[in-house]
C-alpha cells in the first residue's frame, strides 16, 4: 500500500511560510496533479514528500507509516526532474542501474531489472549510448526509467514533460498513462498543461499560495470549480 497522507503540513523557508496546512489524502495507486500559478508550492510539495525538504509542522505518511523522519531513500518514492539531471559521463544502461547499484542490488538483478524497463519504455536500442547521443523526448524516459528501476510505491513527476515539443508530450502523455496502468503505483505529477491535467489524473489538486483550493475528479472540477480562480485553472466554461 502506497497512499500519502498529508495532515496539516507547513514549511517555512526562514521567515516566509509557503505552505499552509495542507491536507490531502492520496490513494494507492491514484495519478493525482498538482496544479497552481508558478510559485504556488507544487514542487515544494513535491520535495516535502519525496523527503529532500523537512517539513516545519504537521504529518506526513507514506503507507500508512509517519515518514517525516524518514530518509528519503527509505520512504518507496522516486522523483523525476523537469530536467533530466542524467549523468552525462554514464551510459543509458549505467544511468538507470546507478540507483541499484547504490542500493548494493547484484548485478545479475541490476541488469534484469533495467532490461524489463528498457523495453517498457522502448529503450533496449539505447543502452549503450551517452545523454548527449539522445533526443530530448529519448532522455526523459531514461529519467523515468530510472525512476522506475527502482521499484517505488510512488512517483514523484515535476513538470516532467515541460521541455518537450508539443508533439513528444502528446505522446509522452500517452505512454505515461499506459505506465500508470502498467505499475499500478500512485503517481503526484506537478504540470503547468490543462489538457495532461484533465486527461491524466484520477485527481486534481488546485493550489494556490501554498493552500489547496479545490481537490476533486477533472470532471467535478469542470463542473463545480469553487471559484473563478479553479475555473481558470482548469478551463471551466463558468
Ligand atoms: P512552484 O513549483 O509552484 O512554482 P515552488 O514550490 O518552487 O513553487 O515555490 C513556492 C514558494 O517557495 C516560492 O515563493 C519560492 O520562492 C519559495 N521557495 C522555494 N524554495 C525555496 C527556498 N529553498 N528558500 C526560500 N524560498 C523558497
Ligand atoms: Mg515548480
Amino acid at each position: 500500500m502506497s497512499d500519502v497522507v498529508l495532515k496539516q503540513v507547513e514549511k517555512r523557508f526562514g521567515p516566509v511560510h509557503v505552505i499552509h496546512g495542507v491536507n490531502l489524502d492520496i490513494r494507492d495507486g491514484e495519478f493525482c496533479v498538482f496544479v497552481g500559478p508558478s510559485g504556488c508550492g507544487k514542487s515544494t510539495l513535491l520535495r516535502l514528500i519525496a523527503g529532500l525538504e523537512d517539513i516545519s509542522g504537521g504529518e506526513l505518511s507514506i503507507g500508512g507509516k509517519v515518514v517525516n523522519n524518514v530518509a528519503p531513500k527509505d520512504r518507496g518514492v522516486a522523483m523525476v526532474f523537469q530536467s533530466y539531471a542524467l549523468y552525462p559521463h554514464m551510459s543509458v544502461f549505467d544511468n538507470m542501474a546507478f540507483g541499484l547499484d547504490l542500493a548494493k542490488k547484484s548485478k545479475d538483478e541490476q541488469h534484469e531489472r533495467v532490461m524489463a524497463v528498457a523495453k517498457i519504455l522502448q529503450l533496449e536500442e539505447l543502452l549503450d549510448r551517452k545523454p548527449k547521443e539522445l533526443s530530448g523526448g529519448q532522455r526523459q524516459r531514461v529519467a523515468i526509467g530510472r525512476a522506475i528501476v527502482r521499484q517505488p510505491g510512488v512517483f514523484l513527476f515535476d513538470e516532467p514533460l515541460s521541455n518537450l515539443d508539443a508533439s513528444l508530450r502528446v505522446q509522452m502523455r500517452i505512454e505515461l498513462t499506459k505506465l500508470h496502468e502498467k505499475l499500478k503505483s500512485t503517481m503526484i505529477y506537478v504540470t503547468h498543461d490543462q489538457v495532461e491535467a484533465m486527461t491524466m489524473a484520477d485527481k486534481i489538486v488546485v493550489l494556490r499560495a501554498g493552500r489547496v483550493e479545490q481537490v476533486g475528479s477533472p470532471l467535478e472540477l469542470y463542473h463545480h470549480p469553487q471559484n473563478q480562480f479553479v475555473a481558470g485553472f482548469i478551463g471551466s466554461p463558468k
